[in-house]
């Protein structure tokens, strides 16, 4: 009998896991890899929301708590997957030099706001409004931070590398029994996945695709990543990403030729040096329709929990919520309102 059975190996069953583990608890975790949202992640753990200069969502309590969650993580696993990234805004216009000001008066953001503008990050991408420097940000490389759990999982034996059939998932009196595993909870974290969940799919998850194009310009030499109407930021050699794109109509999981167009074209207008495509990832942000995360108890089924929703900043916001939720589980402490599918209940769940 095992205390947990964990679906999805993303960002969120990723976490949840390692706080199990450093908790104590036994548990397996399943992964069929058919999700790529924490996989493709650019792996910023920026507090500030750069359209609008304004601080993302509890950022400023989740960026010290993921930081500490992350790094403890590498010297566990005896991994590096976290490393300081300068993040740069290129301003468009006098207004928004005047808006980031603004912003960086108040108290909240002002931690995260540089106000000594600089002229220019790199030769070959003109700012003729300057650019501002977003503070304490940094990177994590998600995809090394999965496949660095995965294999400590498998070495452990706690992976099953195949597809959760939901129709298979018995509950019983002092628990659930799913073909030969018996376990006292199951914590279902399947990111869009979770339209396949026959318990969890009343919840309202949206979906919200995104692509990143991978270029090669061995002229740009860019240390700093840099944020116009798009991202581009150095991911190794002289290769870089560029993105994301945001698309809440098109749920496939494949590249399109419609967003690297996209992307393509909005590079042209940010760096003026050569380059050429050499890759484009996509994946689904599960993201939620109130933008908040989606986390919780069954309404009928207290054995079945799910931890869902982060649409964006799942880096960033992953560490705190599956602490949160196991606190709730195990000690009985309240979900904060604001992130439990219990606000969905009423109007979304219909009992079978
Ligand atoms: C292009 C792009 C860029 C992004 N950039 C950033 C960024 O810079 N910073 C940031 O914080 N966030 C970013 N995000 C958002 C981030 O990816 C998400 O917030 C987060 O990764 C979601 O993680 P998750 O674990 O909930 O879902 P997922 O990553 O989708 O993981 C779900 C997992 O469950 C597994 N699964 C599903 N169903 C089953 C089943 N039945 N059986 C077994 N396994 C199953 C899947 O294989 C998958 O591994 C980005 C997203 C995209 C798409």
């Amino acid at each position: 009998m095992k205390d947990y059975i964990i679906v999805g190996a993303g960002l969120s069953g990723t976490c949840l896991a390692y706080r199990l583990e450093k908790a104590g608890k036994s548990f397996v975790v399943f992964d069929d890899d058919s999700q790529e949202a924490s996989k493709v992640a650019g792996g910023f753990m920026n507090p500030v929301i750069l359209k609008r200069f304004t601080l993302a969502w509890k950022a400023d309590e989740q960026l010290e708590k993921a930081y500490t969650f992350y790094k403890d993580m590498e010297a566990h696993l005896k991994k590096t997957f976290l490393g300081p990234l300068e993040v740069y805004r290129r301003f468009s216009s006098i207004e928004e030099q005047n808006n980031w000001f603004a912003a960086a008066d108040k108290p909240k953001i002002a931690p995260f706001l540089d106000t000594k503008l600089v002229a220019s990050v790199n030769k070959h991408i003109p700012g003729k409004f300057s650019f501002g420097k977003v503070l304490k940000t940094s990177r994590i490389d998600p995809r090394y931070l999965l496949e660095s759990y995965s294999e400590h999982l498998q070495e452990k034996g706690w992976l099953v590398q195949e597809t959760f059939d939901h129709d298979a998932l018995q509950l019983t009196t002092s628990g659930v029994q799913y073909k030969n595993i018996g376990a006292k909870k199951v914590i279902f974290c399947e990111g869009f996945g979770i339209q396949k969940n026959s318990y969890f799919s009343y919840l309202p998850l949206r979906g919200n695709k995104g692509e990143y194009i991978i270029i090669k310009a061995p002229g740009l030499d860019l240390e700093v990543g840099v944020k116009s109407s798009i991202f581009i930021f150095p991911a190794g050699g002289d290769h870089y990403a560029v993105g994301a794109t945001y698309s809440n109509t098109d749920k496939t999981p494949e590249p399109t030729q419609a967003a690297r167009e996209e992307l393509v074209e909005k590079l042209k207008d940010l760096i003026k040096t050569d380059f050429e495509v050499v890759d484009q990832v996509a994946g689904l942000r599960p993201s939620t329709i109130d933008r908040r995360p989606m986390v919780g108890q069954h309404p009928d089924h207290k054995n079945l929990y799910t931890c869902n929703g982060f649409g964006s900043r799942g880096i960033l916001i992953a560490p705190s919520i599956s602490e949160e939720l196991i606190d709730f589980i195990e000690e009985g402490k309240e979900l904060d309102p604001e992130i439990d599918i219990s606000r969905f209940t009423r109007k979304w769940y219909k009992k079978a």
